[in-house]
């Protein structure tokens, strides 16, 4: 595995043959694994992104914490065959002077989006960036976090960007949470109570995350429609969903 850290060196890939691209924050898990193997299944050249983009968090959030380890996530990422890690200087995503914005208005607004102003204008921009430092021919993300797969597949049709948009099941822990690389911040009893997150979404039932503090808890029209949810635990917030599909509204 090649790790490429300037966006000057990445104009070649495509010469490669098709290429499919897992844009992440590092910290990998079994969810990031997931989507590498996804993409490895059907492309010729696998491409990670491993970028901590401070404009999807608000002020206080936890931007100056959020695990990094890079070495450790080289390893994983090769083991799951990946064959270029890009790990862009800040300076190559926002150059200096860096003033234009992606926003998916209503989509980017309601739920995550209330709860976590400006979020979905850092997430549909960094995307549509490495979308085009990259230009790949697919894209993967997780359904874990359903809302920012609707607003980059909008972003995506709005903007006739040229990728294929993936989206692969969310992987979860034998215990039930989904996997995220924000559950390290969890303590042995918060991670208990975290449990509650992923069976009030499992059973349909509000009233089971009672004790913790509820963000929302709510179905969405996401393609596919989802029962979307999020909680603090401690000063730790977790997101979850699980799809409808097929269920009566
Ligand atoms: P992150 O590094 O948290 O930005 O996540 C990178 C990608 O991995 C996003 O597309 C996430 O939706 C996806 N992802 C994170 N956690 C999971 C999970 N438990 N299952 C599946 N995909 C996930």
């Amino acid at each position: 595995m090649k790790i490429v850290r300037s966006a000057g060196e990445l104009p070649q890939l495509s010469l490669q043959g098709s290429v499919g691209l897992v844009p992440t924050m590092g910290a990998f898990h079994e969810g990031h694994l997931s989507l590498f193997r996804a993409a490895r299944a059907e492309n010729d050249l696998v491409v990670a992104s491993l970028f901590v983009n401070p404009a999807q968090f608000a002020r206080g959030e936890d931007l100056d914490r959020y695990p990094r380890d890079e070495e450790r996530d080289a390893q994983l990422a090769e083991d799951a065959g990946v064959d270029v890690l890009f790990v862009p200087p800040l300076e190559d995503v926002y150059p200096p002077g860096f003033q234009t914005w992606v926003e998916v208005e209503e989509l980017g607004s309601v739920l995550e989006g209330e709860h976590r102003p400006g979020h979905f204008r850092g997430v549909a921009t960094i995307c549509l960036k490495l979308f085009n430092l990259v230009r790949p021919d697919r894209a993967y993300f997780g359904q874990k976090d359903a809302q920012q797969a609707a607003v980059i597949k909008t972003m995506v049709r709005d903007l006739a960007v040229p990728v294929e948009i993936r989206v692969c099941p969310t992987v979860r822990d034998e215990d039930g949470l989904a996997l995220s690389s924000r559950n390290a911040y969890l303590s042995a009893e918060e991670r208990e109570a975290a449990l509650a997150l992923p069976q009030a979404l499992a059973a349909r039932d509000r009233s089971l995350l009672k004790g913790l503090e509820v963000d929302y808890f709510e179905e969405a029209d996401f393609e596919p429609r989802v029962l979307a949810a999020a909680v603090r635990v401690g000063g730790t917030r977790l997101i979850d969903n699980v799809v409808l599909e097929g269920e009566p509204r």
